[in-house]
């Protein structure tokens, strides 16, 4: 499978994340739970004027599966999907709101009149990429509103990504966390736990409109 590099502010911004001494790296799931209602906002809103999305407002939903044996954490949404194009370019490059006033603050902390990377980080939201301050490998299934076709975007934050076709049967995004092994410093099982999962989504994501499930895998 060929491996595609990030564009080089995005490789910038992964290495700051995976080496991030950010003492709260718990907002990652705050920040996927909001990609994940924007995604079934879009839909939501489509399916006001579209009867062909055969989804109404109650059947929209984000669904947290933490898996202990795996090690991973899984976001799902039934929200508006990505297509190819759309997963390289909204995962592999930085042109997005947040991103982009992170970027500023980097070149200016390059400057040396800058804030720490700790401000920095902490300041707001980092979007998708703080998934990479818990896991060591992200995938991202997602099969776009309108495509028969679904797309596997893979990545350790890294070394590049990769991309391949694959089976999906609904409309929407799988990003499945594989969660980094605790160190003597950073704990990170409890990302796996039921508990503290939820005591999350209260913390940070109560004033999201849709229900947020959680399963418990069953292996
Ligand atoms: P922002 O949310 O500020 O745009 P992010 O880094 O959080 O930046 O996300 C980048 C982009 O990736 C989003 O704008 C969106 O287009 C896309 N994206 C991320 N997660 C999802 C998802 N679950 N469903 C659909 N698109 C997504
Ligand atoms: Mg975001």
């Amino acid at each position: 499978m060929e491996k595609k590099a990030f564009q080089a502010e995005s490789q910038r911004l992964l290495d700051l994340m995976i080496n991030s001494i950010y003492t709260h790296k718990e907002i990652f799931l705050r920040e996927l739970i909001s990609n994940a209602s924007d995604a079934v906002d879009k839909l939501a809103y489509k399916a006001l004027t579209d009867d062909q999305v055969g989804l109404n407002r109650s059947d929209f939903k984000i669904t947290l599966t933490p898996d202990q044996i795996k090690r991973t954490l899984t976001i799902s949404d039934n929200g508006i999907g990505m297509t190819k194009e759309e997963l390289e370019q909204n995962l592999g490059t930085i042109a997005k709101s947040g991103s982009l006033q992170f970027k500023q603050d980097m070149a200016a902390k390059d400057e040396g009149k800058g804030k720490s990377d700790v401000d920095i980080i902490g300041q707001f939201g980092v979007g998708f990429y703080s998934a990479f301050m818990v896991a060591d490998e992200v995938t991202v299934t997602s099969r776009a509103y309108g495509s028969e076709e679904a797309w596997r975007w893979t990545s350790d934050g890294k070394d590049g990504y990769t991309m391949e076709p694959c089976e999906k049967d609904t409309v929407g995004t799988d990003i499945v966390l594989h969660i980094k092994a605790n160190t003597e410093d950073d704990h990170y099982d409890e990302y796996l736990e039921q508990y503290r999962l939820s005591d999350l989504v209260k913390k940070y994501s109560d004033y999201i409109h849709y229900p947020i499930v959680m399963l418990m895998h069953k292996s």
